[in-house]
């Protein structure tokens, strides 16, 4: 007899991201769905991570993560949000954001906690809480703003209420969070038994002079957070994994005792290379106008189409409206226009629960011109 599984995740199919992105290979079409760059990363990078192969740093750094990484960290956390961070208590380097998030989330919850989720929601954190046997309280953002609406969450904050997750910039959306929005965190959270999660993966991925609402900026906000980080969006490496986590001293030894027996520890040629790469400023300092050129060369030759585009004030990922070419759902349109025009997409109802159709789809422009541009000669066929 075979065992059979008791599912932890019955409800779960394969993430969207890999159904558009086979969908793309399968059928030869631009994929400007699943977010990863398509322009070559760092050569000096590239480099430095081949050096220090080769001069030997190929086994296990600490469960924490390698210190001189974890202090330039630091140093960065200090000269962008005059925070200042221990290295030894307060950062660990993990393999990835959504490895940072799920482990965050399995730190603190206990069956029947209940977590607030903005939707849509990047696909991980609901099966991540589900998973720890807690409940996504799931709050919809305004359409078509994908504005918080803090009254809302305010209503739903329980005696349960263990978390509350938020994301900005915002995947899939492009909304970011202002002071307000942080003030009205604040004020739900103050006194409270809640942790914040932060997902700040697309932090140096904001547009238009917009500074970063980092939960960094606020010691008391940070007391009760957990804030996670990926290297793959910073420097155009996303199949690299590795990321990081940042809390308080106590509640970063609790992540670890869940993280020393999942991962024990990351990827070391990337963290020695990282280590000393971290010191170039300018490489995160100028990602963000490196990608709203991309942003706003995708807009201008949407013109031509007939998409009405939302608006993205960050990440890699802009959002749009099909009313005037179709009235088919989103996920039908995506496939349909990936198989028949060769552009992969990724449809926006995939990040509710529910399936909620605005009809909405995702673009990512994190690609080089070429490839916008043929992408959009394609879309505006439809
Ligand atoms: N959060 C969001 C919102 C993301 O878009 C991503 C990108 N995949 C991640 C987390 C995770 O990044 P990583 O690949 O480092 O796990
Ligand atoms: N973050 C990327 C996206 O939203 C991809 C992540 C993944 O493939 N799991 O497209």
């Amino acid at each position: 007899m075979i065992p059979s599984i008791n599912s932890k995740l019955p409800q779960v199919g394969t993430t969207i991201f890999t159904v558009m992105s086979g969908l793309a290979t399968e059928h030869q079409a631009i994929n400007l769905g699943q977010g990863f760059p398509d322009f070559p990363m760092n050569q000096d990078l590239l480099n430095l991570v081949s050096d220090v192969m080769h001069k030997g740093y190929n086994q296990y750094v600490p469960m924490q993560g390698y210190m001189p990484l974890r202090e330039a960290l630091a140093e960065k956390v200090s000269f962008l949000y005059g925070t200042t961070i221990s290295p030894d208590s307060q950062i660990t380097i993990t393999p990835g954001g959504t490895y940072a998030i799920y482990t965050a989330l399995t730190t603190i919850l206990q069956p029947g906690d209940e977590v607030i989720v903005f939707e849509p929601a990047y696909d991980s954190y609901i099966p991540n809480v589900e998973i720890n046997g807690a409940v996504a309280v799931r709050v919809n953002l305004e359409f078509p703003s994908y504005k918080i609406n803090w009254d809302e969450v305010r209503r739903v904050i329980t005696k349960k209420t263990r978390a509350i997750i938020i994301n900005s910039p915002h995947n899939p959306t492009g909304a970011v969070l202002n002071e307000l929005d942080i003030q009205q965190l604040r004020s739900c959270v103050e006194g409270t038994n809640i942790f914040i999660i932060s997902d700040e993966v697309y932090e140096h991925l904001i547009f238009d002079g917009i500074l970063h609402q980092s939960i960094l900026k606020y010691p008391d906000l940070l007391e009760r957070a957990f804030v996670c980080f990926s290297f793959g969006k910073v420097y155009n490496c996303t199949g690299w994994k590795l990321g990081y986590c940042i809390s308080a001293p106590e509640t970063m030894k609790e992540f670890r005792k869940v993280h020393q027996f999942n991962c024990f520890c990351c990827h070391t040629p990337s963290q020695v290379a990282l280590a000393s790469f971290l010191k170039e400023r300018d490489e995160y300092l100028e990602l963000g106008s490196f990608m709203q050129q991309k942003r706003d060369y995708f807009i201008d030759l949407m013109r031509a189409t007939r998409f009405e585009l939302l608006n993205s004030s960050g990440s890699y990922f802009i959002t749009a409206t099909y009313n005037k070419i179709s009235e088919e759902g989103d996920k039908d349109f995506a496939i349909r226009m990936t198989k028949e025009i060769g552009v992969a997409t990724i449809p926006v109802s995939a990040f509710y629960k529910d399936g909620t159709d605005n009809k909405v789809i995702r673009f990512c422009f994190a690609k080089k011109e070429g490839t916008i541009k043929a992408a959009v000669e394609r879309l505006a066929t439809i």
